[in-house]
């Protein structure tokens, strides 16, 4: 059952290879910190690598052939890509699914005050985070306004070098013997993450002074009224951008890996496919998986769905019974991180049966918690397959669980597309830190990931 590090087998072309596709993706991540940046960055490799636009074609009615590349983007927030194979689509389909937004905070909708000076916006955090780690941490503002009149405002503070950041507080250490005695999930209360965004008065102001001076400032650069919060996104993420970790650069730190270091060679497995495939390729980047996916735009929507019925259509084969067939006979790789070994916190794990740093992409036969529950369990028919694949193809691969029994757990959206019939299994790349500011990834891993995938399109 012993797996070699990843790292050992390469060679000088190999590690060209590794650190170029690591490379695209910093690149990749460093413009997609938001589910919407990271639809858009999507979109954008998509058209470059000539897909066309799924809706298009359907509004000027073109029939889609075996071959044919297309994307489809849903809400800004969600991006599937197909390339049409030469079998029937009722035949199956081969899916990458992962997801793109990361656990963060969210700015409220009424959310702009001030207090002895300094001004604010109230949030609310999204997903899971340890709340504590996100005070006294340089922060970016990232998002959407749309005013109302429709016209639409995309915003990014923080991110360029002679930007502003923004912070949460921290309460001294000097007076913070109280605090330190509570459990460390009561240290930062939820509703005191309050960011500061400002401290200069408006001039001849007598009351909110410092709150008049950040609207003025809003209405003079982007046009807004303190109203057009009410109709915004705003997202709060760790300031900058993803850096090499290590002396020897072997590992990335970086801001949303969960679920992006996944997302990402997925949609390049599927848009670095040339020519045709027997079976349609598909990756398909969703939202809302932190929150459970739920929402017009998380996996337990029908969009997914009703996207697959379009190009059912649109390829010829029209009908439900054809969309049931098509799901049914499908098979997917659920790309979604794992809990990478954390020496330093050893007992969490269970050391033989957790994904170690640099020993390959992650297969997770289940996730869930508390006796599984919440996971889906992935057949040994269907895993025993992916093992002649994996190995055939020389992909460093590992099996893990999440951590040790009845320590806690965790889902992905494998359940969601099971419900159809599909054989379907957790793989992903593990990390450190996950769902803290900076988590951490290997670049084998990522490597082995997008070529485990590439795999898994050819042959499964
Ligand atoms: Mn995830
Ligand atoms: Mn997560």
């Amino acid at each position: 059952m012993y797996r070699v590090n990843a790292w050992e087998q390469y060679d000088e072309s190999g590690r060209t290879q590794l650190e170029r596709f690591a490379s695209d993706y910093k690149a990749w991540l460093n413009s997609a910190k938001t589910e919407r940046e990271a639809a858009a960055a999507s979109e954008k490799l998509c058209r470059e690598r000539g897909f066309a636009d799924l809706d298009e074609l359907i509004r000027s009615g073109t029939v889609l052939k075996p071959g044919d590349r297309v994307f489809c983007k849903w809400m800004d927030k969600c991006v599937m890509a197909f390339v049409i194979g030469s079998e029937p689509l009722a035949r199956g389909m081969r899916i990458l699914g992962a997801h793109i937004d990361s656990p963060r905070v969210d700015v409220k909708q009424n959310p702009l005050y001030e207090d002895e000076g300094i001004g604010y916006l109230d949030t609310h955090y999204y997903g899971g985070i340890k709340k504590y780690l996100w005070a006294a941490t340089p922060l970016a503002l990232h998002g959407v306004v749309i005013r109302k009149d429709g016209s639409r405002l995309d915003l990014a503070v923080g991110e360029k070098d002679d930007d502003p950041v923004f912070c949460f507080s921290d309460l001294l250490i000097h007076l913070s013997g109280e605090l330190m005695a509570k459990p460390a999930r009561d240290v930062v209360p939820g509703e005191s993450l309050n960011l500061i965004v400002g401290s200069v008065p408006l001039k001849g102001e007598e009351k909110d002074a410092v709150k008049a001076g950040l609207l003025q400032l809003l209405k003079e650069r982007y046009a807004l009224e303190e109203e057009d919060f009410l109709s915004a996104e705003l997202e709060i993420v760790p300031a900058g951008r993803a850096r090499d970790l290590g002396l020897d650069r072997g590992m990335i730190l970086g801001y949303g890996h969960d679920d992006r270091v996944c997302a990402y060679p997925s949609l390049r497995a599927v848009a670095d496919y040339e020519g045709t495939p027997e079976r349609t390729l598909c990756a398909v980047l969703t939202d809302k998986e932190e929150i459970g996916s739920v929402g017009a735009t998380g996996m337990d929507s029908n969009y997914f769905e009703n996207t697959v019925a379009e190009l059912l259509n649109a390829c010829g084969e029209p009908g439900s019974l054809a969309l049931r067939r098509c799901l049914r006979n499908s098979a997917m790789l659920s790309s979604d991180v794992s809990a990478g070994f954390d020496p330093n916190f050893a007992s969490s794990f269970e050391k033989k049966n957790t994904a170690i740093l640099g020993r390959g992409v992650c297969f997770n036969k289940f996730t869930g918690r508390g006796g599984k529950s919440g996971s889906s369990d992935a057949n040994p028919e269907f895993i025993a397959r992916l093992r002649g694949i994996m190995d055939e193809a020389g992909v460093a691969w590992q099996s893990g669980e999440i951590g040790r029994v009845d320590a806690g757990g965790g889902g992905t959206i494998a359940y969601m597309c099971a419900k159809y019939g599909m054989d379907v299994i957790d793989c992903g790349v593990p990390v450190l830190s996950m769902h803290s500011l900076y988590e951490v990834a290997s670049k084998a891993d990522l490597w082995e990931a997008y070529r485990g995938y590439r795999a898994f399109l050819e042959k499964a």
